[in-house]
């Protein structure tokens, strides 16, 4: 076992725990994931924000490796840049979760002629999580062709993770402005708030303190690379113990500038507790994806 993964196995270890779910990881089809990475390479040239990607591999790699971190559950985010592309997406998306039976069977959408059909074919053949990027499919939430879609989701229960929040770049719909209207007209909803709603944290707090089906993933937050451009507020730290139940362990991987094990121990130094841990990192999605 590589150093890596040792430190971290001792981290669930030491809390006590089976080992770890990870609500947001990504795995795509080679020549999507190609293009994500050569995208990560462009950032620090454009923005002077270097993103080296940590886990660059093959995906037979990429899976023992989080098999060895002791990552008992997973999910394959993916999501659309434009129409055309969510129904081919979710195919490859089942057929992964088939090979793959430790990834939660993931899916996608975007506001489209035929959406309806797709996403519900998706619950149907057993789609326990949809993933939603706002930033990069720039769409609004509140899109009319969307509609009968969160009525569908809501309905079945099946979460959502949403990239809704403005970083690492704004887009037209990001923010917590488009989610909120979206959740006012279907309070039920199981959103999930990608990168905790980074940069507009307090904001994406609120509407979790609102809606009980609203909760939080953890991804890239509070790490040293986030909290230099996108620092979590030190006084807001109350509401993430009060929050201890809708509060999910995500990370990112592969697509992270630092080793796995850093998201973790940004979370350890927040000093919100053992039990706080537990739950974040196994509890909470073991409930949800029960
Ligand atoms: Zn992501």
């Amino acid at each position: 076992m590589s150093g890596d993964s040792l430190d971290v196995v001792r981290f669930w270890e030491r809390l006590g725990l089976p080992g770890i779910i990870d609500v947001h990881t990504h795995f795509m089809p080679e020549q999507v994931l190609r293009k994500v990475w050569a995208y990560f390479d462009s950032v620090g040239p454009l923005t002077g924000m270097e993103w080296p990607i940590a886990y660059r591999h093959a995906e037979e790699e990429r899976l023992a490796l989080l098999r060895s971190f002791g990552v008992l559950r997973f999910t394959s985010m993916l999501y659309p840049h434009r129409a055309g592309m969510a129904d081919w997406l979710n195919g490859w998306a089942a057929d992964f979760a088939e090979r793959v039976p430790d990834c939660l069977h993931t899916a996608t959408f975007f506001p489209e002629e035929g959406v309806e059909r797709y996403v519900r074919e998706a619950v149907d053949a057993g789609a326990r999580v949809f993933k939603s990027h706002l930033q990069v499919g720039a769409y609004d939430p509140n899109d009319p062709l969307l509609e009968s879609v969160w009525g569908l989701l809501a309905e079945a229960g099946v979460p959502v993770v949403m990239h809704c929040g403005s970083g690492p770049a704004p887009g037209r719909y990001t923010g917590p402005e488009p989610v909120g209207r979206l959740l006012a007209r279907h309070p039920r909803l199981r959103i999930v708030v990608a990168h905790m709603g980074m940069p507009e944290y307090a904001d994406f707090l609120a509407l979790a303190e609102r809606y009980p089906g609203v909760r939080l993933d953890t991804t890239m937050a509070f790490t040293d690379f986030s909290e230099e451009f996108s620092p979590f507020p030190v006084g807001e730290r109350v509401r993430l113990a009060d929050l201890g139940d809708r509060i999910l362990l995500g990370t990112d991987f592969p697509n992270i500038p630092y080793p796995y094990v850093h998201q973790l121990r940004a979370l350890e130094r927040l000093e919100l507790g053992d039990a706080w841990l537990r739950a974040v990192c196994h509890g909470n999605a073991s409930a949800l994806f029960r």
